[in-house]
């Protein structure tokens, strides 16, 4: 029994491709210097994965930012506005992943979305009406023949062709099916090119298949793959599918001419029924049972049994999805043994694969699988009743803010007085090296804690007084005391974990570091209060509390497989809840809980959206604020604007106002807010944080017009994207200037 992975985690084990490719953008390494580095790294994950003992090994797994994008890149899908600049080919791919504002040009980025259900972000290609769709890359063939001269055989990975067309933006006039000729021959050209190299098989990745599909769809990826497929290109294709089951179309690929099928066991409900109704004989199965999304171990006894289920003669054990969504290794951790015995990250995972493998070969009881047996024996952690009563006991008045919406908002306007269109901030300040720095030294023991607390106060007082000088109405304290938005609220709640090293990559060079849920969770003692009651006695305007949602909390940690997502929610809830009540207590009139990740774990099928999801996390979002005063006003953000298709749901949440990213995506979403008549205020974001393009007064100013056309002005609220805080100061300040100046001129013409 062979065993293969889907692709591994790209950053480096102690995130090298982040910190290098940060030099080659700050000018500190040359772009050689760069691709020197990244070669060697890629080596490194390969004998990695060899010396583990997995058979089949992917390559061009590996991306300076995104594989999306680099698929894009080889198809020569490049928008006309950054193909005509005068790049290197690593310019190019640069400025089309961050934007471009130099001697060579002006240029944003592409727009960027969450890939699937993850919390790693792709960037969207964008198809034009003269894009000319040809095979233009070398990196995929560049990689595949580095690890042959190492004398390792790969199997090169590719978005493949109807994932690409389903993940792709259109210019007004063309469609999908207008590039599909090209593109075909373009694949084409390239699996012909690897078979002539040396290469056996390629992988084609599909995970958009796993959602729900319409006729028009499943006949192209039938148009797709039959074309593509029609003569023999002296290479085995691999379709790999992650992230759910292909209900949809089960039937259509096992019938296409490839080779093997990946499909994943731990999200796809559905996968064990379809291959149970029969599988071909002439494919293999790549069984993804090896969890590619958490990091607890494999219950090998429970993956046997699977195993054992399916009626299958070629079967090799892989990933559920690639390993990029997990940290590098446990054996940087300094857990205590009990608890490591417990995880497995990247490097682990394919010892598991190895295991398993093993023991579904030999005839005899193995160690591996006794000691496995010996771990999921005994109880992980102990019950806390108390959590567990507490939440029994919600009723469901709990989960209603009282009065409606309609009638806080009059009292709110009352109270508040602010001008239209309010300016305000989503939360954080740059954290630039110095801060970083001293939470660094004040953690190390280096620095007092009332250093730290006099360093974190300066800062504040700092950034209130530039924040009135530029005239914005609502007041934030900058967030400099925190590292980032979940861990900072885990480590003050009991029942987290947290790793030294247990970096997943986010989007690019950003990196999260998602805490453990590993028991039951309560408040240990007040988070943010003393900040921001700090804050607020500095000044007479209004500072915004700053809270994550126990949502965001819950999906952007490692979740408990134990007890279900629900259940750990809404323990969230109550700690925040706890959390909100005493900041009012302690004078904050505005709170903000983010809800930057509500929509990540949203089921891909559409018909499990509120069964499975958000019939319990919008109330969960309910539970926190639901105590608060009529006239304490919540304000909730998210980190993008794709909520058209759940818009009732996000009104739902009953916040006061809400922001959001809106200004990378196009504002399609305004006309939804209009049709639906969104009740919540909304803070559609003006500028692009992610770049550190600077926005220009006008640009900004028109944006603004723009939601003015279609949200009553009484209704909107002007502020960036999101948070600031991996923004360099210089470039934070004028955009806040342009875009509070913009917000005024704006207003004279109301
Ligand atoms: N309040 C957070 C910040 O400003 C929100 C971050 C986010 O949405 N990702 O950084
Ligand atoms: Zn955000």
């Amino acid at each position: 029994m062979k065993t293969s992975i889907v692709g591994f985690p790209r950053i480096g084990e102690h995130r090298e491709l982040k910190f290098q490719t940060e030099k080659y953008f700050r000018q500190e390494i040359s772009e050689e210097e760069l691709l020197t580095f990244a070669k060697a790294l890629r080596q490194k994950h390969w004998q990695t994965i060899k010396q583990a003992g997995i058979e089949e090994i992917p390559s061009n797994d590996f991306s300076f930012y995104d594989q999306t994008l680099d698929t894009a890149v080889l198809f020569n899908i490049i928008p006309e506005e950054v193909a005509k600049l005068p790049f290197t080919d690593l310019e190019r791919y640069f400025a089309l992943a961050r934007g471009y504002q130099g001697e060579k040009g002006d240029v944003k980025a592409r727009p960027m979305k969450k890939w699937f259900n993850t919390n790693y972000h792709y960037l969207v290609p964008k198809f034009e009406k003269n894009t000319q769709v040809k095979l233009t890359g070398r990196k995929i063939f560049a990689e595949y023949q580095e690890a042959k001269a190492l004398g390792i055989q790969t199997r090169p990975v590719l978005v493949g062709p109807f994932t690409l067309l389903s993940l792709a933006e259109y210019e007004a006039g063309c469609v999908a099916e207008d590039f599909v000729p090209d593109l075909i021959q373009s694949y084409r050209e390239v699996l012909l090119e690897l078979a002539k190299l040396g290469a056996q098989w390629v992988q084609l990745d599909e995970p958009a298949l796993v959602k729900d599909l319409a006729e028009k769809e499943k006949a192209l990826l039938t148009t797709l793959y039959q074309a593509l497929l029609e003569e023999n290109l002296g290479i085995k294709v691999l379709v790999q599918t992650y992230f759910g089951d292909v209900r949809d179309v089960y039937e259509i690929l096992t019938h296409l001419p490839i080779d093997g099928l990946g499909l994943d066991f731990v999200e796809g409900k559905e996968t064990l029924r379809l291959v149970q109704s029969g599988f071909p004989k002439d494919k293999i199965l790549y069984a993804g049972i090896v969890n590619g999304k958490n990091i607890w171990r494999n219950d090998y006894t429970k993956t046997v049994e699977l195993i054992k289920q399916l009626p299958v003669e070629q079967l090799v054990l892989t990933t559920s999805c690639s390993l990029l969504h997990v940290p590098y290794t446990v054996e940087n951790e300094t857990f205590a043994a009990d608890i490591t015995a417990h995880l497995a990250f990247a490097k682990e995972k394919l010892g598991e694969l190895v295991d398993l493998a093993t023991i579904l070969t030999s005839k005899h009881q193995i160690e591996q699988l006794i000691q496995n047996q010996t771990l999921f024996a005994n109880n992980r952690i102990e019950k806390n009743l108390k959590v567990q009563q507490a939440v029994d006991a919600l009723q469901p008045n709990d989960f209603i803010r009282q009065p409606a919406f309609a009638q806080r908002e009059k009292l709110q306007k009352a109270k508040f007085q602010f001008p239209l269109l309010p300016t305000t901030t989503i939360g954080s300040f740059p954290q630039t090296k110095e801060v970083k720095q001293k939470r660094a030294q004040f953690n190390r023991g280096d620095i007092t804690e009332q250093a730290y607390e006099a360093f974190v106060q300066a800062k504040i007082n700092e950034w209130l007084a530039w924040q009135s000088e530029i005239g914005l109405d609502v007041l934030v304290h900058g967030e400099f005391e925190r590292n980032d938005m979940v861990e900072y609220f885990g480590q003050n709640l009991a029942g987290y974990l947290f790793s030294q090293n247990g970096w997943v990559q986010s989007y690019g060079t950003r990196g999260v570091k998602p805490p453990i849920i590993w028991g039951d969770i309560y408040r240990k003692a007040p988070i943010t209060v003393k900040w921001s009651s700090y804050a607020q006695q500095q000044t007479k305007q209004y500072v915004k509390g700053m809270l994550t949602g126990p949502v965001t909390i819950l999906n952007w940690s490692f979740p408990r497989e134990d007890i279900s997502l629900r259940e750990s929610t809404l323990q969230l809830a109550l700690a925040i809840q706890e959390e909100v009540l005493d900041l009012e207590a302690n004078g904050i009139e505005i709170i903000q809980i983010d809800e930057a990740a509500l929509r990540e774990k949203l089921p891909l099928r559409q018909s499990d959206w509120f069964s499975e999801y958000l019939d319990w996390a919008i109330p969960a979002f309910r539970l926190v604020h639901s105590k608060v005063k009529p006239t304490t006003q919540i304000h909730t953000h998210m980190c993008y604007s794709e909520f058209t298709d759940i818009i009732e749901a996000i009104d739902a949440m009953d916040a006061d106002v809400i922001s959001f990213e809106a200004s990378r995506s196009n504002l399609t979403i305004l006309d939804e807010l209009q049709a639906k008549h969104f009740q919540t205020q909304v803070g559609p974001g003006v500028y692009d944080i992610h770049s550190p393009r600077i926005p220009s007064v006008a640009e900004i100013t028109e944006t603004i017009t723009k939601i003015l056309s279609k949200v009553p002005k009484e209704k909107v609220w002007i502020n960036p994207d999101c948070g600031l805080k991996t923004r360099g100061e210089k470039e934070t300040k004028a955009s806040l200037q342009h875009l509070t100046q913009a917000a005024r001129l704006v207003r004279e013409e109301l």
